[in-house]
């Protein structure tokens, strides 16, 4: 994750710590191998030029070039600016109402929505001590209720019993009455993909989160789509109230441009993610931590 940022990066840090004096041309310079790094690394150009400005404008200051270590002190300036991009604080999901909270998980066909559902409904339970219970809404893709059965006997947490036929608000409805006999802390809520944003989805996940009032609703998106991922994370949270995102296959994400721009572009939090395909590897996101890998 992140490799070729980080040994781009690497190089121009090694450039500026290694001269003891800088003058505003050098740091220049180094911002302009720093912006071609950011966007091989796939980070929107809006974000990178955002952030070039900033960083620039702090690392070009006469307090900065007349310390005693001006090198240390812009890579530490280039540091928290990337925390910064990347969402400054880690973002803990939000379960604080009158049980059961409704996490509802949309996002596209193939982005990891089902797998996530379950990896977050295991971690709930054995981190958190959570009584989780996860319901399929997808009634368009035949085995798709099957699948998120088949997950939950895998990661040992209940779901809703499949009736066959039934509208997603419906079952949304029979979810949470079944949740409060039974007492469940959290109802996980898989709602159907589409292949691509399309306004009959919207309007099944608005109707669906009228019927539940979600705490959380988070998005699923597959980074290894880079800018896609960030379109799709825009386009959805212009049409429903997203509290996160989960950002899939990052073990496979060399470069990154969807976890650098996701906070900035759409204004939402990542809040976890996916690191593999077996049900223990998801992450949550800490912003700090990345930065921190980022840079070596
Ligand atoms: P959905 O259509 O959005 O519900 O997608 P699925 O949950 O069925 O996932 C599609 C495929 O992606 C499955 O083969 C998952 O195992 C795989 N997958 C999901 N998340 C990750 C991840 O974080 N990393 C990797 N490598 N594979 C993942």
């Amino acid at each position: 994750m992140f490799d070729n940022l980080t040994d781009r990066l690497g190089g121009v840090f090694d450039k500026l710590r290694g001269r003891g004096a800088l003058k505003e041309e050098d740091v220049r310079s180094a911002m302009r191998e720093v912006r071609i790094a950011l966007l091989e690394a796939d980070v929107a150009l809006p974000v990178v030029r955002d952030f070039i400005n900033s960083v620039t404008e702090k690392a070009v200051g006469q307090s900065v070039l007349k310390s005693v270590a001006p090198g240390q002190q812009v890579v530490k300036i280039v540091n928290d600016a990337l925390t910064e991009m990347l969402g400054s604080e880690a973002s803990d999901l939000d379960l604080a109402v009158a049980p059961p909270a409704v996490i509802m998980m949309v996002g596209l066909q193939g982005s990891g929505k089902t797998t996530s559902t379950a990896k977050i409904a295991k971690l709930l339970k054995e981190k958190h001590g959570k009584k989780v219970m996860m319901a399929s809404l997808d009634v368009q893709r035949p085995a798709a209720q099957e699948q998120l059965k088949v997950l939950g006997e895998q990661v040992n947490v209940a779901t809703l019993p499949i009736v066959a036929g039934q509208m997603p608000v419906d079952i949304a409805r029979r979810a949470l009455q079944s949740a409060k006999l039974q007492s469940f802390d959290v109802v996980m809520l898989d709602t159907a993909g589409r292949l691509h944003v399309d306004q009959q989805l919207m309007d099944e996940m608005k109707a669906v989160a009228n019927e539940a009032t979600p705490k959380e609703i988070l998005l699923v998106v597959d980074s290894l789509t880079g800018q896609d991922a960030v379109n799709v994370a825009q386009n959805f949270s212009e049409q429903v109230p997203l509290t996160g995102v989960v950002l899939t296959r990052m073990d496979g994400d060399a470069r990154g441009g969807a976890a650098l721009s996701m906070r900035a572009v759409t204004g939402r939090p990542i809040k976890f993610v996916g690191m593999g395909e077996k049900m223990d590897a998801i992450e949550p996101f800490h912003p700090g931590r990345v930065a921190g890998r980022i840079l070596g």
